[in-house]
């Protein structure tokens, strides 16, 4: 996972840095803090606030089980010259969506992102794409993109908050599952999910499981 020094696009963002989670002890040998970066176009983007709410309970859920590591939220990246790098990246991935086997690299990152600190890169893009999350070239980075079909409660029927709680899941290991009312469902079953509009969809005890399985190595 690069580590580079100040990365030359430090200086552009408009950082928020949150103080350091008070986490009681943890299980795991040290608590590991993953590096969210989220880039967007407009600070009013209600997919902001979505975002951090599902950082939060991620943070919430992974602190209940007494697990590192935690997500951080390292920098709001408001309009940069890595945006439209990053939708492009968006798209090419998109249009591939289900046809990269796996193994497969499939696009490569731009080569910008490889200077920013971080180590999961949230686009709030602003084309219509379903949102996914994506390993960068084969790394534990991580890229997810949302898209505005996020706002769209028809294309999606449940809240945004829901859709980036479940790329962020991905990012921490999880893959889907047959609960259609749950976080990782897919597909998921709209007429069950509609009454969780203001919640964050429940994960399941598999999940949980694994959640245990990947971050409290014995
Ligand atoms: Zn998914």
């Amino acid at each position: 996972m690069p580590r580079n020094a100040p990365s030359r696009f430090m200086g552009l963002l408009a950082g928020l840095l949150l103080a350091a989670d008070a986490a009681p002890a943890l299980r795991g040998e040290t608590a590991a803090e993953r590096q969210v970066v989220i880039f967007n176009s407009a600070m009013d983007d209600e997919r902001l606030a979505a975002t951090r709410e599902a950082v939060a309970f991620w943070n919430h859920t992974l602190a209940e089980l007494q697990l590192s590591p935690r997500l951080a939220e390292a920098a709001v990246v408001v309009e940069s010259p890595l945006t439209r790098p990053l939708e492009n990246y968006a798209q090419r991935l998109w249009r591939q969506a289900g046809r990269i086997s796996s193994g497969e690299i499939g696009p490569r990152a731009p080569r910008e992102l490889q200077d920013v600190e971080g180590d999961i890169f949230v686009l709030l893009s602003r084309q219509h794409l379903m949102s996914f999350a994506w390993p960068v070239d084969h790394t534990e980075r991580y890229f997810v993109a949302i898209g505005t079909r996020s706002n769209d409660p028809v294309a999606n029927p449940v809240a945004t908050h829901n859709v980036v709680a479940h790329e962020l899941g991905h990012a921490l290991g999880l893959t889907h599952n047959n609960h259609p009312a749950s976080l990782m469902c897919s597909p998921c079953r709209s007429a069950l999910i509609a009454s969780h509009k203001g919640r964050f969809l429940p994960l399941t005890p598999a999940e949980r499981a694994r959640l245990l399985e990947l971050y409290n190595p014995r």
